[in-house]
């Protein structure tokens, strides 16, 4: 395998960034996770405005233009030799000696692209048979629009889920209502079939795939709306799923002991997961 590092590109076993780099010490950086099909990259322009975001929300310097960036990115999938796969891409705000105000001037970004293949068949299998999702309180900071590499409360939850043999974790706020999946966005069929899915007001990650869904649900005549639902009203809804470039549409047959419907993966769910794949698959780029 080979990883882009700061300007190269290097054997990924080789690759390494600086002792004193600040997303190393504070996390202090963001990243983006792409899934690529025939060596391009799904849901590119989503993915790169939430990028720059996040690095704007941090005062973190563009490290390079768009076309330079998504140029390294297709130049490190091209040498790993794949087609389907994906890309993971971070900036962190680069390398200073260890003080916790942002340094001034700025130091350069660092920057890092590795790329993997994927076998996207084993996702697919996954999918027809389901997902089962453990709840766990939401511990995270309130910033978790910003889609920073400080992940270990989402690893933590994620932890405890597959431990409970469940896949994902979903958060659940002190009210009851559940945030988000630990790397995915969270979605029920509710009791009237109606699509819900947290507004992103809510203290979430502004997911791609959950925006791209929207319209696709939409434009296909299923009823959308953005508005919190509690772990309760998920047990009980018709169906559930999650979303991520990860997992594209995941269907949910259980949350912790409840078995959601009927136990198997529901039809809107698999509508959606074919029309997002579909739509993925023909728009990257
Ligand atoms: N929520 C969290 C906390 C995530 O980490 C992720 C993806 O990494 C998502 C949601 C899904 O976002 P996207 O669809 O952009 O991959």
């Amino acid at each position: 395998r080979i990883a882009y590092v700061d300007g190269r590109y290097v054997p990924h076993a080789e690759a390494g960034v600086h002792i004193e780099d600040r997303g190393f010490q504070f996390a202090d950086g963001v990243y983006e996770y792409f899934a690529v099909f025939g060596g391009k990259l799904a849901d590119l322009e989503g993915h790169m405005e939430r990028l720059w975001r996040s690095l704007s929300e941090l005062r973190i310097d563009r490290p390079m233009s768009q076309q330079a960036l998504v140029m390294v990115m297709h130049e490190t999938i091209r040498r790993n030799r794949f087609r389907d796969g994906a890309v993971y891409l971070q900036v962190t705000r680069g390398v200073a000696l260890r003080d916790h105000p942002i340094p001034n001037p700025a130091p350069r970004p660092t920057v890092v692209v590795t790329a993997k293949p994927v076998d996207f068949a084993a996702v697919e299998v996954r999918a027809r048979k389901g997902i089962k999702v453990l709840t766990q309180p939401d511990i995270r900071w309130g910033r978790c629009d910003i889609k920073t590499v400080g992940l270990l409360p989402n690893c933590l939850a994620k932890t405890a889920a597959r431990e409970a043999g469940a896949y994902e974790a979903w958060l659940v706020d002190e009210l009851g209502f559940v945030t988000e999946g630990s790397s995915t966005n969270a979605w029920i069929v509710d009791a009237d079939g109606v699509l819900r899915t947290r507004d992103t007001n809510a203290n979430i990650l502004r997911g791609v795939t959950r925006k791209t869904l929207i319209t696709l649900a939409a434009e296909a005549g299923i009823e959308v709306s953005q508005r919190p639902f509690t772990v309760a009203e998920a047990k009980a809804a018709k169906e559930a799923f999650i979303t991520a470039a990860s997992t594209f549409v995941m269907p949910v047959v259980g949350i912790d002991e409840a078995i959601v419907g009927n136990g198997r993966p529901g039809p809107i769910s698999e509508r959606l997961r074919v029309l997002y794949v579909e739509n993925a698959r023909a728009t990257a780029r």
